[in-house]
């Protein structure tokens, strides 16, 4: 018996309560999905853990377990070996499936949980007797209970038997889709993609807006989004994108409004706009990527005066955060070689010189009459491009539904 499965070990969704089952149903949606393009699976919940097994040989198995590392709610994972429930089964199955780390191991245990209780033999006699039995097949191993190299794990289940070594860290969080709807403002930035993961990991499903400013933004400019997307949905799921075009707005602002106070009007802009395509959307928050201090903007009453443009909350996951630790983020997710090409943004052209790191709210209400606000809103929000942003580099292509 070749057969080879994936476990995926539970988090937090198993201790939901009364949720728990809709918890897990919603993970099981979120991996099969995620799995479609790896070959037939079966994937179901037992005890805690998601069973992942490939129907037939021809299933991707190192694709499959990227793809699992990738879902939030799974806090570990590791590939097995399926064996038949018999001692010896699983005694050659334990030497020959972990064949290689045996070898790189000085120490090990043996460690067995059995479900089924007909079993003939129970776990802590499962243990000693396929321990001997590596003991023998590789000499140079001693056992250690307290610190081992390297504990193999039995599993004695149902219908048949697992082994395997420890499982790997997964992704952790809730899964995507229990944690209600939220539209991140995106940009080409660093800052924008990690806090959309953050909020992905804690379940909440993403739609993305970006504003663009053609022909002072490139086509690249926004391509490079489109990517950005394409790697956080490898966590997140489907992730709808919006783009509205912010060209007229942002020369009437330069021309119009106080330059000190132009990035803070942009930004309250960006936020109503942000706020009523969510609306449409049936998100029920923003998120952006702002972080204290980080720039003028980015003050403390920079951000107050940016959020009093918005009835709606607006979460910002990176608040707290310094930039290394936005950046080690960014690594993990696969973003940084991304975000630090250079493109422009449309938070970048038209900068003043000098903004106003303390923006008054009353000032910045009276500069905002200089312009049209509500006309040129309902102009950029006329007719917004509308693509869909899958996992796997799909992106672009009209949703399916699936
Ligand atoms: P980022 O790295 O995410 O670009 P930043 O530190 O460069 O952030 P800003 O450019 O001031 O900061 O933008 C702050 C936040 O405003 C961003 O994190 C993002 O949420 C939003 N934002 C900026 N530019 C855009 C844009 N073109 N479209 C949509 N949202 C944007
Ligand atoms: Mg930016």
């Amino acid at each position: 018996m070749d057969k080879e499965i994936i476990l995926c070990k539970l988090g937090e969704v198993a201790l939901k309560g009364l949720n728990r089952r809709a918890f897990e149903d919603v993970l099981i949606k979120n991996i099969r999905r995620r799995l479609r393009d790896a070959g037939q699976f079966s994937v179901t919940a037992r005890q805690s853990t998601v069973y992942v097994e490939p129907q037939d040989g021809d299933a991707d198995m190192d694709l499959a377990e990227e793809r699992c590392a990738k879902v939030f709610g799974v806090v570990a994972y590791t590939r097995a070996g399926a064996a038949e429930k018999s001692l010896p089964a699983i005694q050659e199955k334990a030497a020959a499936y972990l064949e290689e780390v045996l070898e790189d191991s000085s120490t090990f245990k043996v460690e067995c949980k059995r479900s089924d209780k007909k079993f003939p033999y129970k776990s802590p006699e499962v243990s000693a007797e396929v321990g001997a039995y590596l003991l023998e097949k590789f000499p140079h191993l001693r056992v250690d209970v307290h610190r081992p190299d390297l504990v193999v794990r039995v599993e004695v289940r149902e219908a048949e038997a697992f082994v395997h070594a420890d499982p790997k860290p997964g992704a952790g969080g809730i899964p995507v889709g229990t944690g209600g709807k939220a539209a991140v403002l995106i940009s080409g930035g660093l800052d924008s993609p990690v806090a959309a993961w953050m909020m992905a990991k804690r379940g909440v499903e993403l739609t993305a807006i970006h504003f663009a400013s053609p022909p002072y933004t490139s086509e690249l400019a926004h391509r490079k989004v489109v990517r950005l997307l394409e790697k956080v949905s490898e966590y997140a799921g489907r992730i709808k994108m919006v783009t509205v075009n912010f060209t007229h707005l942002q020369e009437q602002i330069r021309d119009c409004c106080p330059e000190d106070l132009g990035t803070v009007i942009l930004r309250r802009f960006m936020l109503r706009a942000a706020q009523q395509v969510a609306r449409d959307e049936g998100c029920q928050a923003l998120i952006t990527g702002e972080s204290l201090g980080q720039v003028a903007s980015q003050t403390l009453q920079a951000i107050a005066c940016t959020d009093a443009a918005a009835d709606m909350p607006v979460f910002r996951p990176l608040i707290g955060a310094d930039k290394s630790e936005i950046v080690r983020l960014a690594y993990q997710i696969g973003t940084y070689d991304i975000s630090i090409e250079p493109h422009e943004d449309c938070c970048t052209i038209f900068t003043p010189k000098h903004p106003r790191t303390r923006p008054i709210l009353h000032f910045v209400e009276e500069g905002e009459k200089a312009i049209d606000g509500e006309g040129l809103l309902a102009e950029a929000l006329q007719s917004p491009g509308t693509i869909h942003i899958r996992p796997m580099g799909l992106g672009g292509l009209p949703d399916d539904g699936a």
